[in-house]
Order: structure tokens, then C-alpha cells, then sequence
């Protein structure tokens, strides 16, 4: 990556100075020092980005389909020989152990331009009502996009969400995290050698209060795609009211993870890793584990074992182990969260607030576990979003699902048992957007999104770039 392009905006296709001159300094969490200083853009920066996407819109929209998987697969082409360089850039921004980064986080940004790619190409963009009808239904590129994006898994966002705009045919000014701008700026450094038309796809670093809310406002941009927390969605949606636009919103999540007494050997063991891995910062992290009150004591007890055995350690090193959690005040929010749950009278039964042995410096947190936990308690409703697990006990499956239900998120629910009926009616009375039985993957290409305060958008596959399209119904046609 050119370091030069850190202070820079990529506006219609060149690197630009930026008109504000507050400076960010970007943090590794490893070690707390500075590794690179970006610009905190401001009006005249998302002003210069909106409108170069704007004028770009007419001819890319009408662009052919051909033309745009032949772009994508360039992407695609650069993206596969920088991986290295997007993997240093996800270690170093946010902390992530670098074999995690290379395998899940960047490998998950060349899948993801790798099935729109496939998307794109069976797409149908325009279909006849029926065979008796005369009336076409059309789908259509909404228009200038503003896609906001958190840096807790940010090129696996920042592909959610560009990837389908320019599929889509949207032109688009991309904001990532200024926790974790590098990703972001590498991206945008591959879109500009792949080719992709001037003012097509433009980058404006910056923060919530400034160019976030910008975006959000502003009168060009028709819609906003937002990944990040319920509290910043919540003043995206009143911002956007003002012009109507559409809001795409990936919320957080508090993840309730059922396991029956029938569960299968190794799910206890496999969930405490889930939950632990990324250092505890996913959306749809299992925070929430449920246990048969039969099992209840073993669970724990294994729960508590796996917990002890997974590693805390520099994200510079090889291996299997979870690095920091991303910033200070990420790190602040957590422990204060821990000392809330013994306050409130759960049991800190593993981890706690003390630094992992050998790290003084760094913002690392030991995996920990709350049990004896009651879904009232502060550490059950909260987005943690660290490494910690509350385990709660229950009795029946209807207590079990009311549990799980009771939360105001509603992003990534799971369900360990062996009997296939028992999980086909739990997970549909799971009021989430996915329910993953026995640690199952999704496949490539299915919908990932919330229900309730967890969003109200679905990225990944058809569904993510219908997201960015108008439908439209044209009646009359021979
Ligand atoms: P955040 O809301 O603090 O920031 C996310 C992005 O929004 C950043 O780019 C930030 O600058 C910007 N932003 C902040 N306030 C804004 C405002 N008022 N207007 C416009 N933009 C604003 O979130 P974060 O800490 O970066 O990310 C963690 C959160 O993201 C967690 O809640 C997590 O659950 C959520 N998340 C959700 C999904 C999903 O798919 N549902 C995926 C990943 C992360």
C-alpha cells in the first residue's frame, strides 16, 4: 500500500488531498502505538466525492453486464495478488492474529467478490409479469450509494457492500471505520488499478460526527448502506428522514446459543471458540449460551476447560489464539462490563479483568465466562462485544426460545442438539435473520442480516444487490 494515500481522499479516480486538516492517528491495538495518521475529511471532501459519483452515475448504470463482471474479475485478479499486503493491513489495524486475518478475514473479501461475481452473471434485471401479460417488471440501480462500515471485520463489509453497488450498477463513496482505515484504503488503491471508471467508486475517510452524518444528510446520496451499532443506526435513520433515502441498516447483535441436553459431543467446546474467536468481536458472536438444566454442571465445567486452553497473544505471531480487542475505549467498555456482571451477582467463573500474563502492553482481554447469569442482567441484554460468555440455565424448550427471544437484537441465534425435528421448530421460532443448527456454516451466497434493532437489510448473494436496485414496473410494451 502507497503510504502517501493514508492522508489522501480517492475522489474521481486520483488520490487527492483531503480539505480538512485534522489528522487521526491509527492505532495497532497490539502494542498501542501509532502506525499511520489519516484525514478526518469533512463537508467539502463528501461534497467533491458525492458529486464526482453523481456525474459518473448516467454511464455506469447503463453499463453492460459484460463490462462489469469483466471489471469485477480484474478486482478479483489484483485483490488475490495483494492478499498479503490486505492481511497485514487487517493485523495492524485492528489486531487480528495474522493467520485469522489471512484464512478468515481477507480470504472473506475474495469470496464475497467471488459470488457477486457469479450473482452478477445470472442475475435477471428485467423479467415479463407473466406470459399473458404485457407489463415488465425492471430492476434498476438506485443511485449514488453511501456505504459506512465498522472495523471489526471491515474488508468482509466493505465487499458486502461495494461489490453489490457496482454489480448493481450504483456508483458509490465508501466511509470505513477510522478505527481500521487501511483495508478501506488498499481497497479503494485495488478498484483504481482494476480500472473501474473515474467517479464510480470514491473514499472519503472520516468520522461518525463528520462525514458519517454528511452522507446520512446529504441530498445526492439516495441511498445509505450501514454496518456498525444500533445506536449509530438509530441517528442514521433519523438523519436520512430528511430526504427519504434508502437506509440499509447491519446492526449488532446478542446471540442466544440453545444447548439441549442431546447436543452433540463437541458443541460445547466448539461454541466457547465461537464465541471467543476475534477476540469476542462479531455481530453474530453465540454471547448468550443456554444450557439444559440437566447438563447444566458438565456443560460448565467444559465451557470453562476450552475457555482455559484458548490462547491470548500478539497478533504478529503464528498460530491458533485470539489477539486484542480492537481500541482503548473498546477495551475500557469490556472490563467495565465484567465488573457490572459480578456487581449484578453473576459468577466469574473464568477470565476476568486482570491482563493476560506477558501482556502489559496492549489492549488484551482473557476469554472470559459469567455463569449462573438471569436474562435481566446487564451482561445478558448488552452487545459486549469482547470475549466474554453468559451462561444461562434453562428448563423447557419453550423457556429456552422465550430467552433467546428476549432481547431487543435479533441478528444470529444457534441451536445444538441432535434431534433434527427438535431444531427445525426451535429455529423457526427464533426471531432472527439466521439460526445456525450445530455450528453449521452458511453456504456462499445465502442472506445475512437482522430482525428488529439488529437491521433491517440483507447483504451476501441476490438478496445484497437487490438492496441496491429500484423496481420498476413499465406496462404497455408489444
Ligand atoms: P460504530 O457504529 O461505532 O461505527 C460504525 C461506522 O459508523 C464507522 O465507520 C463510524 O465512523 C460510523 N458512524 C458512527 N456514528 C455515526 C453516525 N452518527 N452517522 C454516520 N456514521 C456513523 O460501530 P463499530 O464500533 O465500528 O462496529 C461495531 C458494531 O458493528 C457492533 O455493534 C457490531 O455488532 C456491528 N456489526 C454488525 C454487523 C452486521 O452485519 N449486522 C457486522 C459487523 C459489525
Amino acid at each position: 500500500m502507497n503510504k502517501l494515500n493514508h492522508k489522501k481522499f480517492y475522489i474521481n479516480g486520483a488520490w487527492v488531498e483531503s480539505n480538512s486538516d485534522t489528522l487521526l492517528d491509527v492505532i495497532n491495538p497490539a502494542n498501542e502505538e501509532c502506525i499511520s495518521k489519516i484525514s478526518i475529511g469533512n463537508k467539502i471532501d463528501l461534497d467533491l466525492a458525492v458529486s464526482s459519483a453523481k456525474s459518473s452515475f448516467l454511464k455506469w448504470s447503463n453499463s453492460s453486464i459484460e463490462d462489469r463482471v469483466f471489471l469485477l474479475e480484474k478486482l478479483k485478479t489484483i485483490y488475490q495478488n495483494r492478499f498479503d499486503e490486505m492481511t497485514l493491513a487487517i493485523t495492524q489495524e485492528m489486531g487480528c492474529p495474522k493467520d485469522f486475518s489471512s484464512q478468515v478475514q481477507t480470504q472473506s473479501g475474495l469470496d464475497h467478490i467471488t459470488d457477486f461475481i457469479k450473482r452478477l452473471k445470472e442475475f435477471e434485471f428485467e423479467s415479463k409479469f407473466n406470459s399473458q401479460s404485457n407489463n415488465y417488471i425492471i430492476k434498476e440501480p438506485i443511485g449514488v450509494c453511501g456505504l459506512i462500515t465498522p472495523w471489526n471485520w471491515p474488508i468482509n463489509q466493505i465487499a458486502l457492500k461495494a461489490i453489490p453497488a457496482l454489480a448493481a450498477g450504483c456508483t458509490m463513496v465508501l466511509k470505513p471505520s477510522e478505527i481500521a482505515p487501511l483495508s478501506g484504503i488498499l481497497f479503494a488503491e485495488m478498484i483504481d488499478e482494476a480500472g473501474f471508471p473515474n467517479g464510480v467508486f470514491n473514499l472519503v475517510n472520516g468520522d461518525g460526527e463528520g462525514v458519517g452524518n454528511h452522507i446520512s444528510n446529504h441530498p445526492d446520496i439516495d441511498m445509505v448502506s450501514f454496518t456498525g451499532s444500533t445506536r449509530a443506526g438509530r441517528l442514521i435513520l433519523q438523519n436520512a428522514s430528511h430526504t427519504i433515502k434508502r437506509v440499509c441498516l447491519e446492526l449488532g447483535g446478542k446471540g442466544g446459543n440453545i444447548v439441549f441436553a442431546d447436543a452433540p459431543k463437541n458443541s460445547v467446546r466448539d461454541s466457547i471458540r465461537n464465541v471467543m474467536s476475534n477476540s469476542g468481536q462479531s455481530c453474530d458472536a453465540p454471547t448468550r449460551m443456554l444450557v439444559e438444566k440437566s447438563i447444566y454442571e458438565k456443560v460448565v465445567h467444559e465451557a470453562i476447560d476450552e475457555a482455559s486452553q484458548i490462547i491470548v497473544d500478539s497478533p504478529e505471531k503464528s498460530g491458533d489464539h485470539i489477539g486484542p480487542v480492537v481500541s482503548k475505549v473498546q477495551y475500557d467498555k469490556i472490563i467495565n462490563l465484567i465488573k457490572l456482571g459480578v456487581k449484578e451477582g453473576a459468577n466469574l467463573a473464568a477470565g476476568g479483568i486482570e491482563k493476560p500474563e506477558n501482556l502489559t502492553k496492549g489492549y488484551y482481554i482473557k476469554p472470559t465466562i459469567f455463569t449462573n447469569v438471569n436474562n435481566t442482567m446487564e451482561i445478558a441484554k448488552s452487545e459486549i462485544f469482547g470475549p466474554v460468555l453468559s451462561i444461562i440455565p434453562f428448563d423447557t424448550e419453550d423457556e429456552a426460545i422465550t430467552i433467546v427471544n428476549d432481547t431487543e437484537y435479533g441478528l444470529g441465534n444457534y441451536i445444538q442438539t441432535s434431534d433434527s425435528d427438535k431444531a427445525r421448530r426451535v429455529a423457526k421460532k427464533l426471531r432472527s435473520g439466521v439460526v445456525y443448527v450445530n455450528g453449521n456454516p452458511m453456504d456462499a451466497g445465502t442472506p445475512f442480516g437482522g430482525y428488529r434493532q439488529s437491521g433491517n437489510g440483507r447483504e451476501g448473494g441476490k438478496w445484497g444487490i437487490e438492496e441496491y436496485l429500484e423496481v420498476k414496473t413499465i406496462t404497455g410494451l408489444v
